[in-house]
């Protein structure tokens, strides 16, 4: 069985909590896309942990951890992390695709040279090589991991392509060329200690679906943030689609039993792009802070804003929801009326229907305001134990998606989960 833990909306959901808890009662878990430029938090009975290129069920003996195809792979921040954990005790099983691709030093440079020059007007990228990696990746010039294998084919393809990037780096940043060489000792220094951990992951994968074997595909970021039916250009340079899961990862696409979309009980941001329902001021202070919404990979306060219908309706049909977990609920007990955006009004017309980036950036909220709960629903087992008036936040969250909310998460652990 397949299931898939992606974003509805931002990223930020709580989608490692809720892999986590699930990771329990699984064999897999996979990692499909992006690299290590977004954080997973996950608290259990080990401790607490900011996992960023690790899948989320590292904590477990009995699961397999995959990094898949589509995964861009930066060594240094992957042996970081799982050294990191074995500091902590635990010796985490990992696999690796040999056709996921390698984040490169100069990917890095480039993203911060290319957020540089941009200046005011930068993508509020974190910094981690993603757009240099995935634009390289699409033009040919990327290197997979097999590649490490081959040191030969490797410095010569490595010697072509730091001839042209340093060509760039000289015309547009006015820095110095690439050195093929350093790159090449730096890769070789992390190549073996990486080589037994690669295989065909892919081929891995099927056999483990052959099997029924319970396998989690945990997406990264969230749907408003993938590069085709997100906020473009404000996304990130891949999918986080439960769709493109199987893809990143080599198993049918008929294999995926539930898409778990990962909501927030109100709206958090990170970086630039059209965000509607943004508060500022005392509001967002008090939102932020109830929350802790500072990133776990750059430290940067979070945008935040009350839940938005329309983008998180539009953020579930894109992931093809099964299941809503809705998660967060609890920041939201500090409230005595809690609002939520119902509707966009653009040029004096309330629509419903989440619009394209120009359109979106002349949207203004229209608010509906609910009564809140005003005490506290941390860690609650049971919707009947859940106080009227939050039920009724969750029913009003439920009907304005459309789609069933399985899961209400009640709190950061593990077990603060109601299954309804
Ligand atoms: P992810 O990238 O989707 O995994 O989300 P993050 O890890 O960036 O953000 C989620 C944060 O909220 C983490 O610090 C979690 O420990 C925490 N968290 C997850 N679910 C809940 C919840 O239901 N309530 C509270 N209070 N915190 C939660």
């Amino acid at each position: 069985m397949v299931k898939a833990i992606v974003g509805g909306n931002w990223g930020d959901e709580g989608k490692g909590k809720m892999t986590d808890m699930l990771a329990a009662d699984s064999d897999i878990v996979v990692r499909f896309q992006g690299g290590a430029n977004a954080g997973h938090t996950i608290v259990n009975d080990k401790g607490k942990f900011a996992l960023h290129l690790l899948p989320s069920g590292v904590c477990y003996d009995h699961v397999t951890n995959v990094i898949g195809h589509g995964v861009a792979l930066d060594l240094d921040r992957f042996f970081a992390e799982y050294d990191e954990l074995l500091g902590r005790g635990i010796h985490p099983k990992i696999i690796v695709s040999d056709r996921a691709q390698l984040m490169m030093p100069y990917h890095v440079r480039f993203d911060v040279l290319e957020e540089e020059r941009l200046g005011k007007n930068s993508f509020g990228s974190t910094k981690s090589g993603i757009a240099p990696f995935y634009a390289d990746k699409y033009q040919k010039i990327g290197f997979q991991v097999c590649e490490l294998f081959e040191p030969d084919r490797l410095m010569k393809r490595l010697a072509d392509i730091c001839e042209y990037k340093s060509l760039i780096l000289k015309a547009v940043y006015q820095q110095p060329p690439l050195d093929p060489k350093e790159i090449f000792d730096h890769l070789m220094r992390h190549a073996q200690r990486l080589r037994p951990m690669v295989c065909d992951t892919a081929r891995f994968l099927n056999s483990a679906v052959a099997e029924g074997k319970t396998i989690l595909m945990e997406g990264q970021l969230g749907a408003l943030r993938d590069v085709d039916h997100g906020i473009y250009p404000f996304t990130t340079s891949s999918s986080p689609l439960a769709g493109f899961s199987t893809v990143g990862a080599g198993i049918s696409p008929c294999s995926i039993s539930n898409v778990i979309t990962v909501v927030k009980a109100y709206s958090s941001c990170v970086g630039a792009g059209a965000f509607v329902c943004e508060l500022d001021g005392e509001q967002a202070h008090l939102l932020r802070e109830a929350g802790h919404e500072y990133g776990v990979t750059t430290g940067r306060p979070r945008r935040v804003g009350w839940f938005d219908a329309v983008a998180t309706r539009y953020g579930c049909m894109a992931q093809g929801t099964t299941d809503v977990a809705l998660t967060l609920v609890d920041v939201l007990s500090y409230l005595e009326k809690i609002p939520v955006v119902t509707g966009y009004e653009v040029e004096g017309k309330v629509i419903t229907d989440f619009p394209c980036t120009p359109v979106l950036d002349r949207c203004k909220p229209v608010i509906e305001v609910l009564d809140g709960w005003n005490c506290d629903i941390m860690g609650i087992t049971e919707w009947e134990k859940l106080p009227k008036n939050c039920r009724r936040y969750i029913e009003f969250i439920e009907k304005a998606l459309g789609y069933p909310v399985t899961y209400v998460s009640t709190g950061p652990a593990r077990e603060h989960i109601i299954y309804r």
